[in-house]
């Protein structure tokens, strides 16, 4: 998730980019920007199969959609899908069907549900600049699909919750999941647990999707620093970073540690990848207004 409104999601530590571990940067610049470091699959933390995923992925979609006005635009879907085929095609997703579905929401927001949704707020696209940027913010959701975040998250809020370690059909998921919401709801010792179970996954799944986000972008050949300039417009963090030091010694907010970590894999990239510029696109102001100015988009 982008701003971390919603958190129904997450988990993490584990994937790690092993290629950019094991190859350095001499051996990255001899490469164009086509290829991204591999992900590491993990189930370790999550008690879903991938069929179980799918299962909540569609409960939490009903929740959200119960929640959120949805939005239905098909006319500004075509240039949407154009910029997420590019980035999507740098990863391994082809075999789950991602849908990127609008809504509108009080805040800017985007974050991802399941296996195969990510939610986009209209809010979220008033703040874009460019498709660059646009492309780095699917990659970010996209990151936390692909290392189902979501489904580690939601485990490790049964376990702590509910003391709930495995699931079954879709009855048992649907049965648990609304437990646990009720269970949460109005008890602030189970509200004040499962937000620190969330917040301590938190962190470590932003800055796995940030990376996705920032290689993802580079071999679509969109500019990598626009996901940089998107995170420090909408995070407010202008540009300050903090040195190890200051960590150990003082507190810095999860946002300035997030901007050094995406700094640091913008590095990573071999310098022309690191330097794409990014484009100018008519289709993309068009495509932006006509998102922000349709007031009379149907909602269910
Ligand atoms: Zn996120």
């Amino acid at each position: 998730m982008w701003t971390g409104q919603i958190r129904l999601p997450f988990p993490s530590f584990g994937y790690l980019f092993v290629l950019v571990l094991l190859v350095g940067n001499e051996v990255w610049a001899q490469q164009p920007c086509t290829s991204i470091p591999a992900l590491k699959s993990q189930a370790v933390s999550s008690i879903f199969g991938s069929e179980q995923e799918r299962m909540l992925g569609d409960i939490e979609a009903q929740f959200v959609e119960q929640n959120y006005l949805v939005l239905h635009d098909d006319e500004s879907a075509a240039h949407l899908n154009t910029v997420a085929r590019r980035i999507f095609s740098q990863l391994p997703s082809e075999q789950m069907r991602v849908r990127i579905i609008l809504i509108d929401t009080q805040e800017p927001e985007s974050f991802s549900v399941g296996p195969e949704r990510i939610y986009l707020a209209r809010k979220m696209i008033r703040l874009l600049k460019n498709d660059d940027e646009l492309a780095g913010l699917l990659g970010h959701e996209l990151g936390h699909i692909l290392t189902h975040q979501n489904a580690i998250m939601v485990s490790a809020l049964f376990h702590e919750i509910l003391r709930v370690n495995s699931v079954s059909d879709r009855k048992d998921i649907s049965e648990k999941f609304t437990r646990l919401l009720d269970s949460i709801d109005g008890n602030k010792k189970m509200l004040w647990k499962a937000s620190q179970v969330m917040e301590r996954q938190e962190a470590i799944d932003q800055y796995e999707a940030d990376r996705v986000a920032i290689f993802a972008s580079a071999a679509a050949g969109f500019s990598a620093q626009a996901f940089l300039d998107l995170f420090e417009r909408s995070a407010g963090t202008n540009g300050r970073t903090r040195n190890l030091m200051t960590d150990i010694f003082a507190a810095t907010s999860s946002d300035e540690r997030r901007l050094r970590e995406i700094k640091k894999t913008l590095m990573q990239l071999p310098k022309p990848c690191r330097e794409i510029a990014v484009a100018s696109s008519k289709e993309f102001r068009t495509w932006q207004a006509a998102i922000l100015s349709n007031s009379d988009q149907a909602a269910q």
